[in-house]
Order: structure tokens, then sequence, then C-alpha cells
């Protein structure tokens, strides 16, 4: 017999790392699961491309069960096989989570979705002029009546399927997180409000009384954007007194309702907690958190943009119910007169307060602040000035609102925001565009008891915090000088307290005093101890 052949790998390792940083290649199991999906959104693929299904409830039912099972497959065998922990590795080897080939497709490919879904709804077989459906919008028919007795459109579709995606990976982020409580309960709480408010509850509305305008409770003003536009003034008045109560509850809930929770709990109650943009980024888009810029560049770009955009909102908000007021003054008892002076007073207010007891907290912003409100009271007296029926100035109402729409609602929170998860991480929207997070971030930064605490000692400066951190906060630098995090931004996502291996962070809700300590840190290397030791 001859000497054994020893069989050796030809693959070269070029990583000298010991610990193995490359992705796990993926298991049996998690094949499987992924294969199961794929067939459930292949169905969909087909569905698009004009494909008749037979029975349309019964295969749209076979494609969520599979998508449903694949992932939920796929998840207990990338995790439940595992002991609980922080669990990230590999995601700058993985193509699809390090802006590779795969997540480039997946980005491409959503982009495309989006476009079809706001400027082309026909391709996805949405009937026009009085046709019936076909394609995908076609397959959701029969779900649409069983919820609201009406064919489906592409917003059902798309409200399926934003669904049903915030379910299966919120499923799958409980697992990834599960020595964590707090994510734990707060993506039960982004889950259960999706489902429940802004799902169903619209729909079941719909059927119960037709004439109400769609509203989805948990939107708040300046997401719903239109929600003050006179058409659906008009249709929450005439459903009498349900009508009226949604009315005022939108108005509530700008002015009481989120100022008292921001105050207590900080902008998280709604960004982590409850928000759809939000639950979507946070679950489906997980995988791509660490792709958020954390340059000090992208920090200022990124405050100059978000502002813009609230600036634009109010401006553009005003104009749309100025226009409006006055016609019918049995309806509205607002005058136009009356509705610009009240707007002109509350901003005029908020900015005399911040100004006389938060300008040493603003510190340089104060000056960004007035330009602002400066912008916003001109574009006031200038409607009042050069306004006719339903022109301001050069602009038509109707213009500002449809250019916000496409520019904002479209382009920006869709294509952008969602298409763009693979490539400019997850909370693109959140960060710099979202115009409701500016207002709660301005609050959370100037009267707000929440606060990330850090034990700056335990620290030992690996980088987890500030990676993970989907809203770009450099975590790191606050936590190596044992200084409060109070940020606008932060949304109190709580990642990066999970992330830490050390146990640094800590979100908390306390008193307002001392909350900023930025003037009290005190370094290692500012200590000379001999003088401690020679005080004795
Ligand atoms: S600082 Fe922490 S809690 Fe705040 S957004 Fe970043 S990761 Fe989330
Ligand atoms: S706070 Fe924690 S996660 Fe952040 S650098 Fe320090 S040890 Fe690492």
């Amino acid at each position: 017999m001859g000497p054994k052949k020893i069989i050796m790998s030809n693959k070269i390792n070029h990583s000298m790392s010991l610990a193995k940083p490359e992705a796990n290649d993926l298991s049996t199991k998690q094949k499987i699961a992924l294969a199961i999906g794929f067939i459930g959104l292949f169905i969909l693929i087909l569905a698009i491309f004009n494909t008749n299904f037979p029975n349309k409830g019964q295969f749209l039912t076979t494609s969520l069960l599979l998508i449903f099972i694949g992932t939920v497959l796929f998840a207990n065998a990338a995790y439940l096989t595992q002991s609980k922990g922080i669990k990230n590795d590999g995601v700058w080897f993985k193509s699809f989570t390090s802006r590779g080939i795969t997540g480039w497709l997946t980005g491409v490919g959503l982009t495309l979705f989006y476009i079809a879904l706001y400027f082309y709804p026909e391709l996805l077989g949405l009937g026009v002029n009085g046709n019936s459906n076909t394609g995908l919008v076609s397959l959701f028919d029969p779900f649409s009546q069983i919820l609201s007795g009406r064919p489906a459109s592409q917003w059902f579709v798309y409200g399926t399927l934003y669904t049903v995606a915030i379910l299966v990976f919120g499923y799958k982020f409980m697992l990834k997180y599960r020595h964590n409580r707090y994510q734990q309960i707060r993506t039960g709480s982004v889950m259960f409000f999706q489902l429940i408010f802004a799902f169903l509850i619209p729909e079941i509305m719909y059927r119960l009384n037709a004439t109400l305008p769609y509203y989805d409770l948990k939107s708040i003003w300046p997401l719903n954007y239109y929600n003050f536009e006179q058409y659906r003034i008009d249709g929450f008045i005439s459903a009498g007194n349900i009508g009226l109560g949604l009315l005022l509850f939108g108005v509530l809930s700008i002015f009481v309702i989120s100022p008292i929770l921001t105050y207590k709990y900080g902008k998280r109650w709604y960004c982590s907690w409850v928000c759809g943009c939000g639950a979507l980024a946070e679950t489906a888009g997980d995988s791509f958190r660490h792709l958020s810029s954390k340059k000090t560049s992208t920090w200022k770009f990124e405050r100059w943009l978000i502002h813009a955009v609230l600036v634009f909102v109010v401006i553009m908000t005003t104009a749309v119910i100025y226009t409006y007021l006055g016609y019918d003054p049995e309806k509205y008892w607002l005058t136009k007169d009356v509705f610009l002076v009240s707007v002109g007073v509350l901003l005029t207010l908020v900015f005399a307060l911040v100004m006389v007891f938060k300008r040493k907290a603003l510190g340089k912003d104060a000056f960004y602040g007035a330009i602002g409100y400066f912008v916003i009271i001109a574009a006031l007296i200038a409607f009042h000035y050069f306004n006719s029926d339903t022109k301001l100035f050069i602009f038509e109402a109707e213009t500002l609102r449809s250019s916000y729409g496409f520019f904002i609602g479209a382009i920006f929170s869709g294509v952008i925001g969602t298409g763009f998860y693979p490539i400019f991480g997850n909370r693109v929207w959140c960060r710099f565009g979202c115009p409701f997070a500016a207002i709660l971030g301005f609050q959370q930064r100037l009267l707000s008891k929440f606060r990330v605490t850090t034990n700056g000692g335990q620290c030992i400066s690996c980088g987890n915090c500030s990676t993970y951190c989907d809203m770009g906060i450099d975590v790191r630098a606050y936590a190596q000088k044992g200084e409060n995090i109070v940020r606008s931004s932060c949304v109190g996502c709580g990642i990066c307290s999970a992330v830490c291996p050390r146990g640094v962070l800590k979100l908390e809700n306390d008193s307002m005093k001392g909350r900023i300590n930025s003037n009290d840190i005190l370094l290692g290397n500012n200590v000379d101890l001999m003088d401690f030791v020679n005080q004795k």
C-alpha cells in the first residue's frame, strides 16, 4: 500500500485574523428557508408580469404564507442555533450588507418598485379609466374585498406588503436581539401599531363609513401633510361627530399628545415605538444600519436639510389652509387673516420662549433657528399682501402642495428613503427628511427628560455603538468622555446599548437638571493624580 494521499484545500485564505471575521456560509436549513421565501416572492413577480392566476385569493395566500414561513425558518436557523447576544458577524463581508453587487441589485429593485408605485401604478396592474385591475394589483382584489368591500388599489398592495415585511422581519429582529428586553417590547409595539392602526382600522373604517377620509390614526402632521386640505376637512365635517372627532384628534395629537409624550420619553415614543417608517427601517432595514454615514459633514448636511423640509411643510400647509378659508363662512368660521395671525403668534411665542429660556442650550443653532423663523414670518406677511384667491404671490397653493407631495412625500420618503436602504443605511428618511422627526428632535434637545447615559470608565472604545447607530451619531465619542447623549436626531432605538459589550450605555428618563453634562467631563489625562494625593 502506497503512502496515504493528503488532500489539502487549494483555497487561499488571505485573512490573518484568528477570529474568522468573514461571513459564515449559509446552513442547509437557511438555504431551504431562502428557497421557500423566494418561491413566495416569485408568485408576486409573476403577477407583476401579468400572469393570470386562476384563483387569486389562494395564490396570494400561498405567496404571503411562503414568504412568512421562509423568513421565520431562516431566522430560527440563524439565531436559535446560537446563544443569545450581539449578532452582527461578517456584516462588512457580505455583498448584501456591504454595498456589494447583491446590495446594489436589491436597492435598484426596490427603487424601481417605488417609481412604479408612485408614478406608474398601471404598470403594477391598477385599472385606470374604469377598467378592472390586472397583474399584481388584481392579485390583491379578493383580500381587499374582504376587508373593505372594494377592489384593491396600488396603496392597498403596498400597505399589505409593508405590513407583512414589518411582521416577518420584526420576528427576525426579536430573535436577533433576544438578549435585550427593550428591543423585544418596542418591536412588538411597532408590529402592533402597523398591523392594527395603520392597516386594519382604516380599511374597516371605510367599510363602516365610506364618506370618512382615509385616516391612519398614528400618522401625525406634518407626516400626513395632506390632513388639513379642503377635501379632507369637508369630508370630516360631512361625516358628522366621528369626522369632527378625528379632526380634533389630529389637532390634539400635534399640540398636546406629542409634546407631553416627548417631554416624558423623548422622541423615541414615536420614532421607535409607533411610527411605520421607523418600524420598517428597524425591522426590514436592520441589516443595513451600519451603512449610515458618521462624518461631521453629513451631520451638518442633515441639520440643514431636515430643517429646510420642516420650514417648507409649515409654509405649504399654511398656504393650503389659507387659500380655502373664508369662502364659506358657515363651514369655516376661521377667517383668512385670523388664521395667518394665529400661526404667526404661535410661532413667535415658541421662538420667544426658546430664546429667553433655552438660548444657552441652543448655542450656535439659535442663529439657524432664527433664520427658519424669519423665513416663515416673511412668507406669512407675503401671503397677506400678495395673494389672489388661489395664488400666493407667484405660486398656486396647490402647486406648493403637489411639489411637496412629489419631492418630499414620494421621491424622498419612498424612493430614496426606502429604495436606498442597502446604500445609505436604513434611516435616511428619518435622519434627513422627516419634518415630524425635526419637530420632535427640537423638543427632545430642549425640553425632554430623555438622554442616553454613558458610564465612560467601562468603555473599551470598540466602536460597536457608533457603527450600529442608524442615525449616524458617534456614540463612542460621548462614551469615551462619560458624557450624556442628548441629540435631536437620536431616535432612542437603543441599539447602541444592545450592541455594547460592556454595558456602558443606558436609555433613561430623569430630571432635566444636569441632563446635558458636556462641561463636567473629567478625562483621565486631564487629572493630575498627584494633586489629589497632595490634598490629603
Ligand atoms: S444614539 Fe443609540 S439610541 Fe440613539 S439613535 Fe443612535 S443607536 Fe439609537
Ligand atoms: S460604549 Fe460600549 S459599544 Fe461603544 S465604544 Fe464603548 S464599549 Fe464599545
